[in-house]
């Protein structure tokens, strides 16, 4: 859409005086020159924070005051002429602390024809950038390789995504899948030795593991500690390559039952094993609110907090299910790999949810919640827009004959630029 009147900038910080702008880029009549405005700024979280500015005037074809929010959160301000309305506009105070931090929309969960995704890595990527996606991390079941080759697709086609490296890991009962990311080699494969049967030394680290186990008083009654002491065991590895351990899709029904055994889940979580919780999964919508009321559950329960993620668990080639409408948004230092862990593990991911014809819902700390539904409505559409002319571009490029350097910065260059605008 494009703006007839706007608010510069839509973020800023608490405690430190900004310079606002109203203006209207396209010079129409929405502003007066030399009349008087009202504007009264309010904090959507506290009552006692407002400030009205009587008798603004514009300079040249600009309205520009200086306000200082005391409190991080969302405020409104409504400009008023004559006591007349003219516009509401929204901006966001961020913390000192929180202001570090720019958001990146992506999908931890995701496959390829490597295992039983329908579409190739590199193609994986150009669709993750057409719906709107800064990193995406490959993870096929038990392979490691197609991480490797998305992220040199990428390299070699000059095509600016983040492409975070995994696999879906497997302990050897059903269920229990364990999403693996930011590892550096494959994980599954240490089970097997060079004819494909379990390696000595798998053997021996599971029953050590499960020696272990017998001697703790503190199971959860039921546990079977043999298969749980499998799922130690993958955790322990992913952990070993600096990686993190998501549980995925955790009330997935398959066979008329969840796939993931109920003790083995509650014991992970008692124990703090796994690192984040894929709360939205590819999974019916009556599941993933399972999970939402099982994280709730626990921590009133344990008082364990666990970071959340949103990720689609995408196998189909076409556009057709939840790749892009299942995300996580992350509030991280940079798009690299190890800043996207670093931010889910200190709590920084929204899972995030925006199926067709369904409102957006997002979940993790209530600041970042609060962040992510502003940024849902004053940045990321904006975003997925200049995403999807991108990936359209890079597709031109890798499959349909070519396309120019020139061409394809232009448009990166125009996406970059929303978050300068965004910040000022
Ligand atoms: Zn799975
Ligand atoms: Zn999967």
């Amino acid at each position: 859409m494009l703006p007839l009147i706007r608010l510069t900038p839509l973020v800023c910080r608490t405690g430190r005086e900004a310079n606002f702008t109203i203006d209207c880029p396209a010079r129409n009549d929405m502003l007066v020159s030399g009349a008087r405005y009202r504007i009264h700024v309010k904090s959507k979280v506290s009552t006692s924070v407002e400030k009205q500015l009587e008798g603004v005037m514009t300079v040249g074809n600009k309205l520009i005051f200086l306000y200082e929010p005391p409190i991080c959160g969302e405020y409104a301000v409504i400009l008023t002429r004559n006591d007349q309305p003219v516009e509401t506009f929204h901006f966001f105070a961020l913390s000192e602390e929180m202001a570090r931090y720019r958001p990146y929309v992506g999908d931890l969960h995701s496959h390829t024809t490597y295992s039983d995704g329908k579409c190739s890595p590199g193609f994986r990527i150009i669709q993750a950038r057409l719906l709107g996606l800064d990193f995406i991390a490959i993870t096929d079941h038990r392979r490691f390789p197609p991480c490797l080759e998305a992220a040199e697709f990428a390299k070699a086609n000059g095509l600016d995504i983040l492409v975070v490296r995994g696999e879906e890991s497997h302990p050897d009962y059903p269920g229990g899948h364990i999403v693996a990311i930011g590892i550096q080699s494959p994980v599954d494969e240490l089970k097997l030795d060079a004819l494909g049967n379990q390696a000595q030394t798998y053997i021996a680290e599971h029953a050590a593991i499960v020696k272990e186990l017998e001697a703790r008083s503190d199971l959860v009654p039921g546990l079977k500690r043999e298969l749980y002491a499998q799922t130690l065991w993958h955790i322990r590895k992913i952990h070993a390559q600096g990686g993190i351990a998501v549980l995925a899709h955790p009330y997935w029904v398959s066979a008329e039952r969840f796939d993931l055994d109920r003790e083995i889940w509650h014991q992970c979580l008692r124990d703090g094993e796994m690192d984040a919780i894929e709360l939205f999964g590819d999974v019916k919508p009556e599941d993933n609110s399972l999970a939402v009321q099982r994280c709730m559950d626990h921590l009133a329960d344990a008082g364990r907090r666990y970071p959340l993620v949103g990720s689609s668990d995408v196998h189909s080639a076409k556009l057709d299910d939840n790749f892009g409408r299942l995300f996580t948004i992350v509030f991280a230092e940079e798009p690299s790999e190890s800043a996207v862990i670093e931010a889910v593990l200190a709590g920084r991911s929204v899972a995030c949810e925006e199926l067709d014809g369904q409102p957006f819902r997002a979940y993790g700390r209530f600041e970042w919640v609060e962040f992510a539904h502003f940024l849902r409505r004053r940045f990321l559409p904006e975003h997925k827009r200049l995403c999807m002319a991108e990936g359209q571009l890079w597709y031109q490029r890798c499959f349909a004959g070519g396309m120019p350097d020139s061409v394809l910065d232009a448009v990166a260059t125009a996406r970059i630029s929303l978050y300068v605008a965004l910040w000022g």
